[in-house]
């Protein structure tokens, strides 16, 4: 297996380790940079593929790029980024701060093209990663390996991978090619025949199950669109401005000092501001599609809400769902060609993070107010965890608000962090080499 080492490894070239690329080519030293690496599995930068819609919008805005809130002056700036494409005057003129995704997703690959130091491969699929001991047992880094049987060894690793898609249980019964979850929607929906006909049913009632009941509109014209949904009917995002101002970065201090009481009041009351609500633009249109649907007669468009699917199979090439209409318990059976999965995200840690967790005998996954992650041990080591930190940092860990400040919030500490292995290393000089790797 061959094996390289560096200084610093970051897993997923998502908006979270992008921003820290660049904070650690502004804040962070010169050799720290020229050896950190960013690894992302997919060919090419591109920001949440599985609904990059031409129509679909970001919900934040354009401010919360990987830099401004942290450095108006930065040249990765989102503003700097149109400027440089020549779309400045357009963008102003378009009057919005609220940007298409696809145009978050092209500054996205343009801030990974502007990086100077910091290194990133693309098409690196990290499957493990296991703790890196001494011949003392002491913990000193860290090895990632890879789906084509390299590996990367380090002593600082920040894990930016996203979250992992949550496909409910109920559906473990159906081939993989019966069912898309949102994550996969344009990649598997771009392999089917335009004229493919019959029911496709949309699973979910948030932001993603309407967007794919949108996109199938467009997508297979020739089916029958049925959304199910458990919940009484759609609900627009919480998004007013009081509220919104828990999104500031500066609310994670006041979040992480909050009692476990105060932080579950806060997150049950924010729930709407991120979760199980549609944006109300995207709810205004898709009513007129059903409307029209309606007063055309064609009555291809179905919502049917208080459904839960309580069994799924297969039969014939097609999926056989089983639902209990929640008001009158009645039970009746529908076959799909389809079955479009808006079911969101697992809210624990991604496996990768459980899974190395128990290689270091944690009991459970927690990080400090710097992101990095608590050892049972003393270490000259350290693990970041960027955007899975909900419980402890707000809802807005996993959203762009925070990027940026979290992004030099993780690189001070990783400066602390060192200057203090280099001090340890001279005073019980020995325990551990504080290699910098050029
Ligand atoms: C459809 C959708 C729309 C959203 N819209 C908004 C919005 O408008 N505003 C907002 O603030 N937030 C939005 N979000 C939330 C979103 O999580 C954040 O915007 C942001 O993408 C989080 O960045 P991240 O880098 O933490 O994770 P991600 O963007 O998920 O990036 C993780 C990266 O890691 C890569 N990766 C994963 N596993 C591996 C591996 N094993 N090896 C190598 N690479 C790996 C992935 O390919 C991906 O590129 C949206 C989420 C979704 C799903």
């Amino acid at each position: 297996m061959k094996n390289r080492e560096v200084e610093l490894l970051a897993i997923g070239g998502g908006p979270a380790n992008l921003a820290l690329a660049v904070a650690l080519e502004e804040l962070g030293s010169t050799d720290l940079a020229a050896s950190s690496l960013v690894v992302e599995r997919s060919q090419t930068i591109q920001w949440q593929q599985g609904l990059l819609m031409p129509w679909a919008k970001s919900q934040v805005s354009f401010l919360k790029d990987v830099v401004t809130l942290r450095d108006p002056r930065s040249r990765f700036s989102f503003l700097n980024y149109l400027h440089t494409v020549g779309r400045l005057d357009d963008f102003v003129n378009l009057g919005s701060s609220t940007p298409h995704r696809i145009e978050i997703s092209g500054y996205l690959r343009w801030v990974a093209n502007s990086l100077s130091k910091v290194r990133l491969e693309l098409g690196r699929t990290c499957t493990s990663i296991e703790p890196r001991r001494d011949e003392r047992g002491t913990l000193i880094g860290w090895v990632a390996g890879f789906d084509d049987g390299t590996s990367v060894s380090s002593r600082y690793l920040v894990i930016g991978a996203g979250r992992d898609p949550y496909v409910p249980p109920v559906f473990a019964g159906l081939s993989a090619d019966r069912v898309i979850h949102s994550t996969l929607y344009r990649s598997r929906v771009a392999g089917l025949s335009r004229e493919l006909a019959g029911q496709v049913a949309v699973v979910g009632s948030a932001e993603s199950a309407a967007e794919m009941f949108q996109a199938l509109q467009e997508d297979l014209p020739n089916c029958d669109l049925v959304w199910l949904m458990r919940s009484i009917g759609l609900k627009k995002y919480d998004t007013n401005k009081f509220v919104n101002e828990l999104f500031y970065p500066s609310f994670v201090d006041e979040f992480f000092a909050a009692r476990p009481e105060a932080r579950a009041q806060i997150l049950a009351e924010m729930h709407r501001t991120n979760y199980s609500g549609v944006a109300a633009g995207l709810l205004d249109s898709l009513y007129c599609d059903l409307y029209l649907d309606r007063l055309t007669s064609r009555n291809r468009k179905r919502v049917v809400t208080m459904a839960e699917v309580t069994a799924a199979t297969e039969q014939g090439g097609q999926a056989v769902l089983e639902l209990t209409d929640r008001r009158t318990g009645a039970v009746s059976e529908q076959r799909f060609e389809l079955v479009c999965l808006g079911t969101g995200f697992v809210r624990e840690p991604p496996a990768l993070i459980r899974k190395l967790a128990t290689s270091l005998g944690l009991d459970q996954v927690a990080v400090s107010r710097q992101y990095r992650l608590i050892l049972d041990e003393p270490s000259p080591a350290a693990c970041y965890l960027q955007g899975v930190n909900e419980a402890t940092h707000g809802i807005a860990d996993s959203l762009l608000s925070v990027l940026a400040p979290r992004a030099a919030d993780i690189t001070q500490d990783i400066l602390s962090h060192r200057r203090q292995a280099i001090d340890d290393h001279h005073s019980a000089a020995g325990r551990f080499e504080p290699e910098i790797h050029r």
